[in-house]
């Protein structure tokens, strides 16, 4: 044991490492804080498992959604409020959360280890739930106009388009909720999607085709962003140029699994497979929501929710066999 500035005539005692004691071995340590990873913790946590939760943001992908409409007995509430209630609700079972970046994740014997760029926090169990990140177009302007008309957030960045003409590209359920939020913002907002048919719901197509502001434009793509300082237009594969202030990109999205590759967990076109009980190949390593295989790739808040309840009695399950 190294120790450090050892002050006897106060209080303050600085360990470089902690003893072996001091350790605190969590039972569950998640490591995303999303519906999948907030929503485990509440279980986790009722089953009197020690929970830690680390999350660069509070919600995830969740707390850019401007409204969330179809959870169950939550009829209209912004992603991130939503989520704040759930991350509070897990703490008042118990779970510690701590909102910082996972730098590296290992797995030593039955135990996980999780590094921040603080700490390394240890587990018997780690609930992998880290979610996506948008995907790009891959078109020229999209880098260069990227925060000077690019946006891969309506939420976020809608306010700042104010009375403007924006385009959003995309046909799921992000490209119309994204619709729906710059129709609050814009004066005009083109659709754009590669089909003429919708992978979202036929309730928000049918509220953005009411809109006297909204146009889609069905059958294209975008080739090319342009503009001087900032966007000002974009252009169709069949040449046709649109002239707009903004273009915002929802084309889906692509699982965050860098962190856990190390430990050579399977996966399935980029996706980690789940099995039924939320477990991995890896003995101790679950995982849930977008990240995952699960839910039949279905991505919503209930079923990254479900996933992590699973995930919490599941990893019960398997503590109690190993403590055994
Ligand atoms: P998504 O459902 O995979 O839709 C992506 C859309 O982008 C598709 O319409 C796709 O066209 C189009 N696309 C993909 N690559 C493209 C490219 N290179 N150029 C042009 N278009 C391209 O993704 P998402 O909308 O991000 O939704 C992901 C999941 O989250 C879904 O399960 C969704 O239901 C869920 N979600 C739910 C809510 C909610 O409020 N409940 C909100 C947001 C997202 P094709 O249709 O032709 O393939």
């Amino acid at each position: 044991m190294q120790i450090m500035n050892i002050r006897t005539n106060s209080t303050s005692v600085m360990f470089i490492n902690k003893p072996a004691n001091l350790i605190t071995m969590y039972d569950v340590i998640i490591v995303g804080g999303g519906p999948a990873g907030l929503g485990s913790a509440i279980y986790a946590s009722r089953y009197n498992l020690k929970v830690l939760i680390i999350t660069e943001l509070i919600g995830g992908q969740i707390a850019l959604s401007s409204e969330i409409e179809n959870y169950p007995g939550t009829i209209k509430e912004s992603g991130m409020k939503m989520m704040e209630e759930w991350k509070k609700h897990a703490e008042e079972f118990g779970t510690k959360v701590i909102q910082t970046t996972v730098k590296e994740i290992t797995k030593e014997g039955d135990v996980f280890k999780v590094t921040t760029s603080k700490e390394t926090y240890e587990a018997k169990t780690l609930l992998y739930a880290t979610g996506a990140h948008h995907k790009n177009i891959g078109v020229p302007g999209e880098d260069e106009f990227q925060s000077k008309g690019v946006s891969y957030c309506p939420t976020c960045d809608g306010m700042f388009f104010k009375d403007k003409t924006v385009a959003v590209v995309g046909g799921g359920d992000a490209a119309l909720r994204g619709t729906q939020v710059m129709l609050q913002y814009a004066k005009k907002v083109y659709l754009i999607h590669r089909r003429d048919e919708f992978r979202g719901e036929p309730i928000l197509i049918e509220r953005i085709k009411k809109d006297p502001k909204s146009e889609l434009v069905l059958k294209r793509t975008v080739k090319e962003i342009k503009g001087e300082n900032t966007v000002n237009s974009i252009v169709l594969d069949n040449d046709q140029v649109i002239e707009v202030d903004g273009i915002f990109i929802e084309i889906g999205s692509i699982p965050n699994t860098e962190l856990i590759k190390n430990l050579n967990v399977e996966l399935v076109d980029g996706l980690i497979k789940s099995n039924e009980d939320q477990s991995t190949n890896i003995p101790g390593l679950f995982a849930a929501g977008d990240v995952t295989t699960g839910s039949n790739k279905f991505r919503q808040v209930l079923t990254a929710a479900s996933e992590g309840a699973i995930a919490a009695e599941s990893i019960f399950e398997y503590i109690k066999k190993q403590d055994n």
